[in-house]
């Protein structure tokens, strides 16, 4: 099912409807991080490339804009149709490219399936507000119309589900859409474009391009480019939001995170330890909703963290595409490495290794690390402050609830956190209190379904209108207001 334009499996790119030839353009070898051998190429689109497939997705808005709602999500209810017949192949290859467990791959293209399914409420969703007599004789209402060409641009972590927090919500809205995912996984995403595809979108709605900084700043810098939604790391994020706002665009540009996960002593341990491994580990870590400091407070730090590593030393990390692997590699050799020096950077600054993932990924074909533990971390320990994007966790221990929220509060991330307590009253303060967009209460992993806004703070997020939910409907349209008196 993976579009290709030779036998070599080469992923290129989707434009105007047509699957284009990598003929001419550089093309950078994708591998499988369980095992490290090479599964596809992937082509990257040139500064003409883009132009060229802003200008044709431009075409298509100018008819796209006036089909009407009701027949715009129509290629989305058969696209769900398609996603849930062919779950199985996209999770197949999300674990192959990404290296999360099948089960993570599945859930993720659940996830994705949902975001389809609340587009599809489009034609309320995008209903204005009337209101009649505003003055005498007259009446006043709204109506939202689209903006024109959308740009995606979005992270390896999610290759499945983060694009579609994008795209169903801008093409209901009746905006044109192009889309530069992640050049670390670029087949999951290739392969539900041939989904779409099949779907029968018309021609230059949906448009793929692969590549790098080269193609995004061709799309920053492109004037028929309205909005861009971006989702990826802070320093880039940045870069987005100022580079589009000063082009005038609208843009909205999710950054990274580092998230705490606080324990209170009446806490039920088993199933906070079960949530915690889940936010900290799962996916190797490589989340932006991932728990990443975990926070005791008082005497719960000594029972949790025993009942913590005996479990942890019995999660079985492999290739996700076995079963019963718990935790897979990570993303790139690359990014291995970066996650091993800041192990190392949190043992020479004299945070306690609880247990050290290293040893675990040594002499092995894949991109592994073990599940690593510090205790004993100060705030200031670069291990506490910077986003890892790996299984790190690192334990600061506080004696009251108040130190907690100073901890989360230091933080200049405002992504997620989750508080694990039996006490209402801590929860409500915890959540009243912290800097935070997303708060899980007993839960691990603060994850908003599609109908709700993904709503980090500070610098996880660069905008003011968040992905889905109705933010996406605000963001992916533009607003009239009528006033209407009849003599
Ligand atoms: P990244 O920032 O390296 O890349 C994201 C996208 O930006 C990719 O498509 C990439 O090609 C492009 N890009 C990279 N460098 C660029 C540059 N200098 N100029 C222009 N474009 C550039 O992120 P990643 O490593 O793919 O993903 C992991 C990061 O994403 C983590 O920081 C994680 O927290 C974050 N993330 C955030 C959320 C959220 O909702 N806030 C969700 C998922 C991931």
């Amino acid at each position: 099912m993976i579009a290709t334009d030779s036998t070599l499996q080469t992923v290129s790119f989707y434009v105007n409807g047509k699957w284009t030839s990598a003929e001419g353009r550089p093309v950078i070898p994708i591998t499988n991080p369980a095992t490290g051998a090479e599964i596809a190429q992937v082509a990257y689109a040139s500064a003409p490339d883009v132009d060229r497939t802003v200008e044709l997705a431009h075409q298509a808005y100018l008819k796209w804009r006036d089909v009407p709602v009701v027949e715009r999500v129509q290629p989305l209810y058969r696209y769900k149709a398609l996603l849930e017949k062919h779950a199985n192949d996209l999770a197949a290859a999300l674990t192959m490219e990404n290296g999360k467990t099948a089960d993570d791959s599945r859930a993720e293209v659940r996830r994705s399936i949902q975001m389809v399914e609340v587009a599809c409420g489009m034609p309320s969703l995008m209903m204005g507000d009337s209101l009649n007599d505003i003055a005498s004789g007259i009446d006043s209402h709204t109506i939202r119309q689209p903006i024109g060409v959308c740009a995606g641009i979005t992270p390896f972590n999610f290759p499945a589900m983060v694009p579609m927090w994008m795209w169903p919500f801008a093409i209901a809205c009746g905006n044109t859409f192009i889309l530069k995912p992640s050049e670390k996984v670029p087949v999951t995403p290739t392969m539900a474009t041939t989904l779409l595809h099949e779907a029968g979108l018309p021609a230059g709605v949906f448009n793929l391009l692969h590549g790098d900084k080269v193609a995004v700043d061709a799309l920053l810098r492109h004037p028929l480019v309205r909005a861009v939604s971006f989702v990826g790391s802070t320093p880039v994020a940045k870069y987005i939001y100022t580079t589009a706002a000063a082009e005038g665009k609208r843009v909205q540009a999710l950054g990274g995170a580092k998230n705490h996960l606080v324990v209170m002593p009446d806490a039920d341990l088993p199933k906070t330890v079960e949530a915690i491994i889940g936010s900290a580990f799962g996916a190797a870590g490589e989340r932006c909703l991932a728990g990443s400091v975990l926070v005791p407070v008082g005497d719960v730090a000594e029972p949790l963290l025993k009942l913590l590593t005996e479990k942890v030393n019995a999660l079985k990390m492999g290739d996700g595409a076995e079963q019963g692997t718990d935790m897979g590699p990570l993303v790139t050799r690359e990014h291995k490495a970066r996650v091993e020096g800041y192990i190392e950077k949190g043992v020479s600054e004299g945070a306690q290794p609880v247990c050290d993932g290293r040893a675990a990924g040594r002499d092995r074909d894949g991109f592994f690390v073990g599940p690593t533990i510090f205790d004993n971390v100060r705030p200031d320990m670069t291990i506490a402050r910077e986003e890892i994007f790996g299984p790190v966790l690192s334990v600061i221990r506080v004696k009251t609830l108040a130190d907690a929220i100073a901890q989360v509060n230091s933080s200049r991330f405002g992504n997620a956190t989750s508080i694990f307590t039996s006490s209402g009253k801590a929860a409500r303060e915890y959540a009243a209190k912290v800097e935070v967009g997303m708060i899980g209460i007993n839960v691990g992993v603060a994850a908003p379904m599609a109908f709700f806004p993904f709503a980090g703070w500070k610098n996880s997020f660069f905008g003011d209108l968040h992905a889905h939910g109705k933010d996406a409907v605000m963001f992916y349209t533009e607003q009239k207001v009528l006033m209407t008196r009849w003599f």
